[in-house]
């Protein structure tokens, strides 16, 4: 991927755009983490670009004191992160079985039928779209990336790319595409431009519609030290706090709230338009009053994460030290953009782990970036039997450890990084 600083793309200095939140304008005074300088978690290396020099940018995560939206500066500009992206959602098969139980659920709820249009925002390689074909259910997927479009396409979910905002929706309403359903599946992290996003979807919205997003709940990612699923391509990390006041803006109304065990605790908001026949459920001031609770509207709450971190870090690196002066072999299992930002924030490079391994074979052959950790298909585990196998994407920690657990034949444990390094013996789980 090639990957430039946001000025060069568009012509202007991106840190005069930046003093502002995204979201409600206020000044950004206050810091959540300072994680160093890391470089684009999903540049992932070719050989021959191992000598070049690589780009470098700050991972120092602010909040808004005025509607607490956390984020990140954007140093990257969306066409540079989306032309051609690594990650095919499909490869997870455990997100595609979580994907299926959702259309079938809303289609149920919703009463979807022949004459509606389910419309996914970042529809990736049709992953979810998919399993609304046969229930009978239109859909359209809107996907930045052409390269994982096509792959949606060759699966019968039509796909238009693009990036979506209020020109596309303004658009897709006079060719009449409006939607029953607008879903938004962890895309509204990625969004540079928030309100441009948004009043899209009010565009795009039919008058009793529904919208579903779903996203890593801030809550979450901060009570279980989640700073590695913090990365360049997620702009935004939300509470429902933030939606509440996002939805406002837009003359939108929140109506309902589920938390998901995906991506280490997500949110599954519902929003309507404001007057619609949709009522709020009590789910969601429930969980507003939760969060306050936990003390999210104060800005002393998102000050001690850094600290949690700096431990986790610290944690992780003397077990690495030692296991490596008792001379064990250790190598990493996935190479997910969250992975790189532990890598490179704990400074973890060959010294450390002699390889990692994805189920993705566009990773195969290439280098982690920064730290340039080489790529090896599941089968390089066998071969290499470590003593040690340290698991980057933790969501997936039971669906790896399940897969993987012949790897107790010789005597291999299993390393979980977060919320604080935990090592897991497979044959001491239950068959
Ligand atoms: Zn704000």
């Amino acid at each position: 991927m090639n990957i430039q600083p946001i000025e060069t793309v568009r012509g202007h200095n991106a840190a005069s755009r930046n003093v502002g939140c995204r979201l409600c304008g206020s000044r950004l005074r206050h810091t959540l983490v300072d994680l160093g300088m890391s470089p684009p978690c999903e540049s992932f290396l070719q050989a021959e670009q191992l000598d070049q020099m690589e780009a470098y940018y700050p991972l120092n995560v602010l909040v808004c004191d005025a509607c607490y939206l956390v984020q990140l500066k954007e140093y990257l500009s969306p066409e540079t992160i989306f032309s051609e992206y690594a990650y095919f959602s499909s490869f997870s098969s455990s997100w595609v079985a979580h994907s299926k139980v959702y259309c079938e659920a809303i289609t149920r709820r919703l009463g979807l039928g022949r004459d509606s249009l389910a419309v996914e925002l970042a529809s990736n390689d049709g992953y979810l779209l998919q399993h609304f074909l046969p229930l009978g259910v239109p859909v359209l997927g809107v996907e930045p990336a052409a390269n994982v479009a096509r792959a949606a396409i060759e699966k019968g979910v039509p796909t238009r790319v693009d990036f979506f905002g209020v020109r596309l929706a303004s658009q897709m309403m006079s060719e009449g595409h409006c939607a029953d359903l607008i879903i938004g599946n962890n895309v509204l992290a990625q969004v540079p431009d928030l309100n441009d996003f948004v009043a899209g979807m009010k565009i795009l919205l039919k008058p009793q519609g529904v919208v579903t997003l779903e996203f890593p709940h801030i809550e979450r990612l901060m009570a279980e030290n989640q700073f590695d699923t913090i990365y360049h391509e997620h702009f935004s990390y939300f509470s429902l706090l933030t939606i509440e006041l996002m939805a406002a803006r837009h003359g939108l109304r929140l109506i309902d709230v589920e938390e998901l065990p995906t991506h280490g605790g997500s949110l599954r908001v519902y929003l309507a338009h404001e007057g619609s026949r949709w009522g709020v459920d009590d789910s969601v001031g429930k969980l507003l009053a939760r969060e306050k609770r936990h003390g999210l509207t104060e800005m002393i709450t998102y000050a001690s994460f850094g600290h949690k971190a700096q431990r986790a870090k610290r944690d992780l690196l003397a077990f690495l030290i030692s296991a490596k002066n008792e001379g064990k072999k250790i190598c990493g299992y996935g190479a997910p953009g969250k992975g790189n930002t532990l890598l490179n924030y704990c400074a973890i490079g060959t010294d450390f782990l002699d390889f990692t391994v994805d189920r993705n074979p566009y990773k195969h052959g290439r280098f982690t970036p920064g730290m340039h950790i080489p790529i090896k298909s599941v089968e390089a585990i066998d071969e290499a039997r470590p003593d040690y196998i340290l698991i980057l994407p933790w969501n997936l920690k039971d669906e790896i450890i399940e897969q993987m657990r012949h790897v107790a034949s010789w005597g291999a444990r299993f390393v979980v990084p977060i919320p604080f390094v935990a090592v897991i013996d497979p044959s001491e789980l239950g068959r």
